[in-house]
């Protein structure tokens, strides 16, 4: 406990450092938000190149932090990683992303698939496949209506554990993508391990795919592999309609971002696709 509380450290922003002081500060927060309804879920998007039709939708937690107000996740998902929270969290996502699934399925809304994060270390905790089909089963989904995203990082990390789960959840049906795929940790011999299903080619590689020849080749090569292997490639941050072109012309067929929908509240997204 006295090593992740340090480890916790690290990560403080200095405008958070009275509230989130300690780890049981941070702990008490998010704990609260759990059961407050201060924890909410947006949903952006995944399209189709060649028609815009909507193929999933990626779920993407919101923190309201009582003083704070939105909390990104980019901030507070690392700090509940190092303190051993990010577990419940995830949990929490899957749960009310498969409700949130069996509610459009009621109203007739036509999102079919979900798209859910998971962090490296619910897999070496939590028995994934067994909470994945126990809500299968609760809200009468099918396997393939998930996605799980994971980063690379996970891989190197507990791998027979790890890859146990993940052969798992494969056998049942359920679908996982490699999250920021060439950034850091990358190792293409995860691509021969692992049940993959998805690969998302990371956003910084698509901001300047208009204007730089290199990330446009590095864009190609991903494309390639994921082709080549017989994987969906999703380009992540796409803003503009030169990096849909490009993306297009490199053999990319699904997308997200900005040019076609931000992330936003389940309500919003159901408006979205009504005036489509
Ligand atoms: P990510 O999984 O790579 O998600 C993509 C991020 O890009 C999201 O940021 C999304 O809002 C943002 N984005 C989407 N379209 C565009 C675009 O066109 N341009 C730009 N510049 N950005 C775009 P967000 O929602 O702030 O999430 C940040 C990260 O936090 C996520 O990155 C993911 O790693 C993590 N995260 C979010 N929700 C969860 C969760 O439920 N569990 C876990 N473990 N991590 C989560
Ligand atoms: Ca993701
Ligand atoms: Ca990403
Ligand atoms: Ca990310």
């Amino acid at each position: 406990a006295k090593r992740a509380g340090r480890n916790c450290a690290r990560f403080y922003l200095p405008a958070m450092n009275q509230a989130l002081d300690t780890r049981m500060a941070l702990e008490s927060a998010l704990r609260l938000a759990l059961s407050s309804n201060s924890l909410a879920l947006h949903y952006q998007p995944k399209v189709r190149l060649s028609d815009g039709a909507l193929v999933g939708a990626e779920a993407l937690l919101r923190w309201w932090h009582p003083q704070h107000g939105q909390v990104p996740p980019d901030t507070f998902i690392p700090m509940a990683e190092e303190c051993g929270l990010v577990n419940a969290l995830d949990a929490w996502v899957l749960e009310a992303a498969c409700a949130q699934l069996a509610s459009w399925r009621e109203q007739g809304v036509a999102i079919q698939a979900v798209a859910v994060n998971v962090s490296p270390t619910r897999f070496q905790q939590d028995d994934v496949a067994a909470h994945v089909h126990s809500l299968l089963q609760k809200h009468d989904l099918r396997a393939e209506q998930i996605t799980l995203e994971m980063t690379e990082r996970l891989l190197l990390e507990h791998e027979t554990r790890t890859v146990d789960q993940l052969n798992q959840l494969h056998s049942m049906g359920v679908r996982l993508s490699i999250d920021d795929f060439g950034t850091g940790y990358s190792s293409l011999s995860y691509l021969k391990r692992l049940p993959v299903s998805e690969l998302k080619l990371d956003k910084s590689f698509v901001r300047d795919l208009e204007t730089d020849a290199d990330d446009r080749a590095l864009s190609s090569a991903v494309i390639g592999i994921g082709r080549a292997l017989g994987l969906a490639v999703v380009a992540e941050g796409v803003e503009t309609e030169g990096q849909r072109r490009v993306l297009i012309e490199a053999g990319c067929e699904i997308a997200q971002g900005y040019f076609f929908a931000r992330p936003q509240s389940a309500q919003d997204l159901q408006a979205w696709l009504k005036l489509r």
